[in-house]
């Protein structure tokens, strides 16, 4: 790979920024590279320039493109605890709202038949 500008070979991958790039770059396998000689910062297809980097484990903070303090806290048992816990907190207030007859099941109802 060589610099668009001046040619050289002296690319290294550049971050990306923010979640919208990092989307956007991912599906169309593209990738942000710096130039060490001229300085270019400019989007290559992301071919195995670095396979350490292209082989290594995606985690979910890859895929929001978190950098930073967000991506030491949302680690993915970080992020998919919380998912569970959001599910079991629907899980639970279904049930409650289920038992306490906030919701009317009124379509099952009608399947059985009515009490004499
Ligand atoms: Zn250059």
């Amino acid at each position: 790979m060589k610099c668009p500008s001046c040619n050289s070979e002296d690319i290294r991958r550049s971050r990306r920024r923010g979640p919208q790039e990092g989307t956007t770059l991912r599906l169309r396998n593209e990738a942000p590279f710096r130039c060490c000689d001229c300085g270019l910062r400019f989007i290559a297809k992301n071919d195995a320039l670095d396979p350490a980097d292209t082989d290594r484990h995606l985690s979910f903070a890859d895929y929001l493109g978190l950098r930073g303090w967000p991506r030491r806290v949302f680690t993915d048992g970080v992020i998919l605890g919380s998912l569970l816990t959001v599910v079991l907190l629907v899980l639970t207030v279904t049930l409650f709202a289920l038992a306490y007859g906030w919701i009317d099941l009124a379509f099952l109802r009608a399947a059985a038949p009515p009490p004499q």
